[in-house]
């Protein structure tokens, strides 16, 4: 017997679970399989959860804390305190919870979900897919009139199919700890090239626990590891107090993919979420980005199903729905080298004695937005002289990228 679904989803993550909901709140037959024998296990991740996203899945009972708030720090030591506790920037989730919600969330409208099992072959015909999926009972042999790959950042759909790859994948190391002396709401931002060259390090509330993180590119690492990079920041620095009490429960290594690949929607099949590079590249969030790629793309694909149209004309004419994201990116990319990636720590410390003037925080306060830094970063550049002359680099690429 050849099992018949409208769409298949592989990979169970949120954006798989949030896909697959989405699909059936459409009406479609959907077929979710995750590789795993649970849901939510292993993962690599910060569990921050943008307020859009948050109400986009209605996942409170999830939450761990709200976070308000930041303290940034130079590399040497310059803070810079942003924030209001009436106005919640973000939310720190458990994300075991949340994987596993999501996924019910699919199944309660009515997706067959299958665990501990993988795509083995898919082959794209003129009108259906045609896989073999490996279970725990068996081959099984489906036909789907769509492919979705939502298997994260190694994705097998996108390199069965060549789809392209991100444009860049930057490494993420995090731990988890009890008796980290932060403040509660307020996350912690550490920059410098000793404790993440390019990008910055964290320290995120999380009820009980902080998740102490940091991330950068390979080829800004020289030899080091990012557990060294993580070592660094707890023993050698200005605040190390902070992380005197800490005591270790849990340890996270992943990938985090971003910059859109090259064809996200192919004949039949679709990449979402990490398989298609769709973290920030300022901040390395890709729950946000896949959920909104979900809601954008899946009422367009449901009018092709139902016309049976999911040619490559149509496919691409659906990907262009993806531009705007694509070029939001690039700019946020070119926003986050001028400001960071691409600074020296010395040039870091002058721009956190820019920031930490209150003028400035008054506009961080009132502009600044941890999912869209965009508007800050030009205004910013318009509005402080200093910065003209620091981000010049990258300035025109923002304003025009
Ligand atoms: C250290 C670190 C911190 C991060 N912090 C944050 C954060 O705070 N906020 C945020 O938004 N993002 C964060 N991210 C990124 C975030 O984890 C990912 O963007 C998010 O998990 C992407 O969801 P996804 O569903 O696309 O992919 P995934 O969560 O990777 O899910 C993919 C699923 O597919 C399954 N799978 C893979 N291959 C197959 C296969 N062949 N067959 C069947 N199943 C398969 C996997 O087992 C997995 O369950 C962080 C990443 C790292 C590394």
């Amino acid at each position: 017997m050849i099992a018949q679904y409208d769409v298949v989803v592989v990979g169970a993550g949120p954006i798989g679970g949030y896909l697959s909901r989405r699909f059936c709140e459409h009406g479609h037959s959907v077929l979710l399989i995750e590789e795993h024998s649970e849901v939510g296990r292993p993962f690599q991740c910060a569990g921050l959860v943008n307020p859009g996203a948050m109400s986009a899945v209605g996942l409170e009972q999830t939450i761990l804390s709200g976070i308000w708030g930041a303290r940034i720090h130079s590399p040497s030591g310059t803070a810079v305190e942003i924030g209001d506790p009436s106005r919640i920037r973000t939310w720190s989730v458990c994300r075991k919870l949340f994987d596993e919600a999501i996924v019910l969330q699919a199944i309660n409208n009515g997706a067959k979900f299958l665990l501990s099992s993988k795509p083995t072959s898919a082959k794209v015909h003129a009108e259906h897919v045609s896989l073999i999926v490996e279970t725990p009972d068996g081959d099984l042999q489906v036909n789907a009139k769509l492919l979705c790959g939502a298997d994260g950042a190694h994705s097998w759909v996108r390199r069965k199919f060549r789809m392209g790859n991100p444009k860049e994948q930057m490494i993420g190391f995090q731990v988890e700890v009890t008796g980290y002396h932060g403040e509660d709401g307020k996350l912690d931002m550490y920059t410098g090239s000793e404790y993440s060259p390019g990008f910055f390090a964290w320290a995120i509330p999380s009820g009980e626990t902080t998740r102490i993180g940091t991330w950068t590119k390979a080829d800004l690492l020289n030899g080091r590891s990012c557990e060294d990079l993580l070592s660094k920041l707890q023993s050698s620095n200005p605040w190390s107090a902070r992380f005197a009490q800490c005591n270790e429960i849990g340890r996270y290594c992943g990938p985090i993919p971003s910059g859109l690949v090259k064809r996200p929607l192919i004949e039949r099949v679709a990449l979402f979420g990490d398989a298609a590079g769709l973290c920030k590249p300022t901040t390395g969030g890709g729950i946000g980005p896949g959920i909104k790629q979900v809601d954008l793309l899946v009422p367009e694909l449901s009018l092709a199903l139902n016309e049976g149209n999911l040619s490559v004309k149509r496919m691409l004419a659906i990907s262009r729905l993806l531009n705007d994201m694509r070029s939001n990116q690039r700019r946020k990319k070119a926003l986050r080298n001028a400001f960071l990636t691409e600074s020296t720590d010395h040039e870091l410390d002058e721009i956190f004695q820019i920031w930490s003037k209150p003028e400035v925080i008054d506009l961080i306060n009132e502009v600044g937005d941890i999912d869209n830094p965009i508007p800050l970063g030009i205004q910013m550049l318009r509005e402080i002289p200093e910065f003209r002359k620091l981000a010049g680099r990258a300035a025109m690429a923002v304003l025009w990228g």
